[in-house]
């Protein structure tokens, strides 16, 4: 099944850039940035067992640090499509919160992962990457008209790049209804969102949610089976992420992951990493828990990866190209 599921042409529609670098990864960029990398810092970047929340979002600063330099974030951005590449992943949708540091501001920061994300085209062809630039809920919503505003012009001229936006950030802070207008605007404009939903357990928020609606829903590890159905009608996936939820503790086992019910109830789903880095897993490793767990053969993943093309951003010809790409690899398996 492990090798059914690397060579699988996979689909990664939650994947936050700067926590999607593997220890390899990491390890290359400290020592382009450091000239050596220290063993310490390293540990720092991972979850290596369970832990809450919000010692999650302490270890992501760590790994902030290292992409805090033009050159850093360039390195990061074509490694952690190289460690998707490696995965065999042909189309993956990218998020990252533009940041400003005394090194670029945050247009700098949009324009240094686009060119990236460009290069690293040529580099491993094989992969489709796109962009959704996010918004930090802990951070100011001035901070997110910018950054909606931004998206909005660099997709003017990278249209088939930058598709989205994503409202994430510690669910703990910040309040969604302060942030739904700037949503509203950037979706009046084109761009599809993807909102971190029912992450924690905060149900008047969800509530709030799923009634301003979003193309997907992030985590939805506290939906209610009613707010399952409903997702279910309004054809919304949830982007089930089955090691961070374990790891970051709001989930409390694998087979008590959302997973099986939004299974059961035959609503949308596709199965994400999140944060692949930080969380030491893969897209491969991901499928191979959902199938270890819940009993799901090679043919329920084939089926998982159509429907994440499906619910993908990617444009009518491109998605086509994913799909006979995964039928293909089915039908040289019969062989
Ligand atoms: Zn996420």
């Amino acid at each position: 099944m492990e090798q059914f599921l690397k060579a699988l042409p996979k689909v990664e529609l939650h994947a936050h850039l700067n926590g999607s670098l593997g220890i390899d990864s990491l390890r290359d960029l400290a020592e382009r940035l450091n000239g050596s990398a220290s063993d310490k810092f390293l540990e720092l970047c991972f979850i290596r067992s369970e832990k809450d929340l919000d010692a999650c979002f302490e270890t992501f600063t760590f790994v902030h640090q290292l992409t805090s330099s033009p050159d850093g974030l360039r390195y990061a951005t074509e490694l952690a499509v190289r460690d998707f590449a490696h995965d065999n992943v042909q189309y993956v949708e990218l998020r990252t919160t533009p940041k400003a540091t005394a090194n670029y501001s945050r247009r700098e920061y949009l324009e240094i992962v686009i060119d990236a994300i460009i290069g690293a085209r040529k580099k491993y062809p094989y992969i489709m990457v796109k962009l959704l630039p996010s918004i930090n809920r802990a951070e100011p919503v001035d901070v997110a008209k910018e950054t909606v505003s931004l998206a909005l012009q660099l997709a003017q001229t990278h249209p088939d790049l930058i598709l989205g936006i994503d409202l994430s950030g510690n669910p703990a802070k910040g309040r969604f209804s302060d942030f739904a207008p700037t949503l509203a605007k950037a979706r009046e404009k084109g761009l599809k969102l993807v909102i971190h939903c029912a992450e924690i357990n905060n149900p008047l928020e969800v509530k709030e949610m799923l009634e301003f609606g979003m193309s997907r829903c992030g985590h939805g590890s506290f939906l209610t089976m009613e707010e399952i159905k409903q997702l279910k009608e309004r054809n919304v996936p949830v982007e089930c992420c089955l090691t961070s939820n374990i790891k970051s503790g709001t989930v409390s086992s694998l087979k008590e992951h959302h997973l099986k019910r939004i299974m059961e109830a035959g609503a949308p789903k596709v199965i994400c990493t999140d944060d692949s880095g930080v969380f030491d897993t893969t897209l491969t490793r991901e499928l191979l828990l959902a199938t270890e767990t819940f009993g799901l053969t090679r043919e329920d993943c084939i089926a998982l990866t159509l429907e994440a093309v499906h619910h993908s951003f990617a444009s009518d010809q491109e998605r086509k190209k994913m799909v006979e790409t995964v039928v293909n690899y089915a039908a040289s398996l019969l062989k």
